[in-house]
């Protein structure tokens, strides 16, 4: 680790200019990793930019530096940083910049992250993207202010599921110890992120949850967000965070499902696990990935179809 890190500074030094992207579909890790190592390298280089991969959810724009999260069209990109960023085609609009870049620098800490940078900085044993954000800053020996720490700690906070996943380790905690002596607002990252649903959110939850599913002896909870809940309900699907965590939350329950129609022939699935089955895997075989324990990925098939299909698949598990 300390080589790559040592690389990684050589790189950030001479660059001319760096440009920091993360996946589509901006969750807290990403956003806050990319404001939080932003704001360390703006202190050391005018010229950073963040790109912006997708529109960003309401949620998160009380996050201190949002309004840098734009669309640029660089000439000349010297140095492009992924962040959290599994694979390629996750950077959406913004890998063709990549590839026309001329070093690439991969900082993640997804199972299934392919090492598509020049350097590579992957530590699946990492909670949040944001724990090795803060590393590689402590390494740069830039000083985090109240604004970086805030960041930082909410992309920790929400890829942690607020502290509770096992991936959150002791280095996970002295971490973000230390982002609260820094400074982080920590009582506004958790009334904005977990304490302001809106009342619509609320009863497309309900709306949502009446018809949850227990298969398999109730190890598996299955949820469906339909265009339709979400117009009855006048909410979007970003309004669906929190749903998965909930039917995954049930004693009984091992793997929970959220079915989200995106449109009429593409369905996104998030999933979640507890303690032995290896979510990564299963939606892999459906090419997506993401952790053991949360992961993710999207079929192009109608909903019906998609439920059976995951199904099957399941059956081959329990
Ligand atoms: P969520 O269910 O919150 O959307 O995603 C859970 C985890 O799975 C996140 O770490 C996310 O990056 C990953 N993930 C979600 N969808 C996909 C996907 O389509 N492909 C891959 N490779 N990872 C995904
Ligand atoms: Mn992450």
């Amino acid at each position: 680790m300390n080589n790559t890190l040592a690389e990684i500074k050589d790189r950030i030094l001479e660059a001319k200019n760096i440009y920091l992207a993360s996946h589509v579909q901006p969750d807290g890790d990403n956003l806050g990793s990319l404001l939080g190592l932003f704001g360390a390298l703006k202190k050391i280089n005018d010229n950073v930019f963040i790109l912006k991969s997708d529109d960003i959810p309401k949620d998160y724009l009380f996050l201190s530096g949002i309004e840098n999260v734009v669309d640029h069209n660089p000439e000349d990109l010297d140095l492009f940083i992924a962040l959290d960023c599994a694979e390629e085609h996750r950077l959406g609009r913004n890998k063709k910049l990549m590839d026309g870049a001329n070093f690439i620098i991969n900082i993640d800490h997804h199972l299934s992250n392919t090492n598509y940078g020049n350097i590579n900085m992957v530590d699946s044993d990492a909670a949040a993207t944001a724990e090795l954000v803060y590393i590689l800053i402590d390494y740069l020996e830039i000083p985090i202010d109240e604004d970086m720490a805030t960041n930082i700690y909410t992309g920790i906070s929400t890829d942690t599921g607020s502290f509770i996943y096992e991936s959150t380790s002791s280095r996970t905690h002295r971490i973000a110890a230390d982002l609260i002596d820094k400074g982080a607002r920590t009582n506004e990252v958790s009334i904005n992120l977990y304490q302001s649903n809106s009342l619509e959110k609320t009863k497309m939850f309900i709306e949502v949850i009446k018809d949850m599913e227990l298969l398999f002896d109730n190890k598996v909870s299955l949820a469906i967000v339909t265009q339709d809940k979400l117009k009855k309900t006048n909410t979007k699907m970003d309004d669906t965070e929190g749903i998965v965590s909930f039917i995954r939350d049930i004693e009984t329950v091992e793997v929970a499902i959220l079915f989200k129609e995106m449109s009429e022939n593409e369905v996104k699935l998030s999933m979640r696990s507890k303690k032995y089955v290896n979510v990564s895997d299963l939606c892999g075989a459906f090419g997506g990935g993401g952790h053991k324990r949360a992961a993710g990925c999207t079929i192009n098939e109608p909903i019906g179809v998609v439920k059976q299909l995951v199904i099957d698949k399941l059956k081959e598990m329990f």
